[in-house]
């Protein structure tokens, strides 16, 4: 990828500038960070003044390099980011502009983009995890439906979400890899239950569902039937490789910010301090220049991104977590205050690890399908 921007990019930036100075300044005060509805309607607020001044499918359908400077001037700008309908514009959304059929997309990738609709993840649970292929919730065939009976857990904003990228086992006799549909189901259809789950930051940001007998569409499935594997592997994909990639240069600013406390403070007399920023500030460039590299290779092979992602992936959520035990330190007993802007962030970071695939799982990943070293047993 050439790194240099040229003067047609940085013409984009340049507009992108100035729509930024005289919209932000208009949008109204941001909600309590614990309360979604309020969070979505937000989000979604924002998403739509994207969608009117043409930027909504940057994340889609922009050049690699447009996207990355997309992230740049908007985290720069202090700008919102995807937020409450992150799984349906940066991978839900994608996967069914890969895998969806015309009228597919047609249906479900406008009200996205305009910010109409929210969507969650029903992948995990409670004994499929890691080990996702063991899922079995239950999608057994009547007419033109399929009828859903199972559960799933940690689904991500399904307080808040109108429909659910949901794996399902279609054919409980195959191995177990093959027998798995996706499908889209509306979060309001009967038989579903959401039950919040609230995490140590006092969020109710995911839930259990339980579905007793939910009537889904056959024409809601993406890809075709027990072929739902390998439509997953498309989703993980954007979800690792791509989806964090705005969190890079937030957490750039971040660095900047912590290092700024440290010297008015003065922890940054500490030299131990100095050397954990530094290093943080190294990190955070390396995976930038990963981040561009991951962007531009998935762009250049059909925009899927691959296996790198779980490089990203792994990398990321450890150098997230890094930040924050440095805030912690810089910050002394306000690290402990939940009113604190740093706080709810610090408790969360402990999730990235898990979140999307854990890191053992990413270094699984990396150590077969990128060093080719035999699977573990
Ligand atoms: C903040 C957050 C949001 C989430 N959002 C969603 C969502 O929206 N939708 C959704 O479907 N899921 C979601 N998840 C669930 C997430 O995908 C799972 O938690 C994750 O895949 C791990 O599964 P598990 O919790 O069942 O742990 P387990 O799979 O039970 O793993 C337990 C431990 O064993 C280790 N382990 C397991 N297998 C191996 C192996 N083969 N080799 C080495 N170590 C192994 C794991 O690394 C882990 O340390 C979310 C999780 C978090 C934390």
């Amino acid at each position: 990828m050439d790194l240099a921007y040229s003067a047609e990019e940085e013409e984009f930036r340049a507009r992108l500038r100035v729509w930024l100075a005289a919209v932000l300044p208009t949008l109204p005060p941001r909600p309590d960070p614990l309360d979604w509805p309020a969070r979505r309607a937000y989000d979604c607020g924002w998403q739509r003044r994207l969608h009117d001044a043409g930027y909504a499918d940057v994340h889609w359908d922009a050049s690699p390099t447009q996207r990355l400077i997309f992230l740049e001037e908007t985290e720069l700008a202090g700008a919102p980011y995807v937020g409450a309908n992150f799984v349906g514009l940066l991978h839900a959304g994608p996967t069914i502009a890969a895998e969806g059929t015309a009228a597919q997309r047609d249906r479900w990738l406008p009200p996205v983009l305009r910010g109409d609709e929210v969507w969650c993840q029903g992948f995990s649970e409670p004994d499929a995890g890691s080990d996702l292929a063991s899922l079995r919730t239950r999608a057994v065939r009547d007419g033109d439906e399929y009828v859903v009976s199972g559960q799933k857990i940690w689904t991500s904003h399904a307080e808040v979400a109108d429909w659910c990228e949901l794996l399902v086992r279609t054919d409980p006799a195959a191995p177990k890899h093959r027998g798995i549909s996706w499908l889209a189901m509306p979060m309001d259809a009967p038989g579903v239950t959401v039950r919040p789950l609230r995490t140590l930051a006092g969020s109710t940001e995911f839930a259990e569902m339980f579905l007793d007998e939910v009537r889904i569409p056959v024409g809601n499935r993406v890809g075709d039937e027990n072929d739902g594997w390998r439509v997953t592997m498309v989703t993980l994909s954007f979800e690792r490789g791509t989806a964090f990639v705005g969190e890079v240069v937030a957490c750039r600013r971040l660095l900047g910010e912590l290092a700024r406390t440290a010297r008015e403070n003065g922890t940054w007399d500490d030299p131990v301090l100095r050397r954990r920023l530094g290093r943080l500030s190294a990190e955070f460039q390396a995976l930038w220049r990963l981040t561009q590299a991951n962007v531009s290779e998935a762009q250049a092979t059909g925009g899927v991104p691959g296996a790198g992602g779980s490089v990203f992936k792994l990398h990321y959520s450890h150098a997230r977590q890094e930040l924050y035990e440095a805030a912690a330190t810089v910050l002394g007993p306000d690290a402990l205050d939940l009113g604190h802007d740093w706080t709810l962030d610090r408790l969360s970071s402990l999730s990235y690890t898990i979140a999307a695939g854990t890191s053992q799982i990413q270094r699984n990943i990396v150590a077969e399908r990128i060093l080719g070293l035999p699977k573990g047993r």
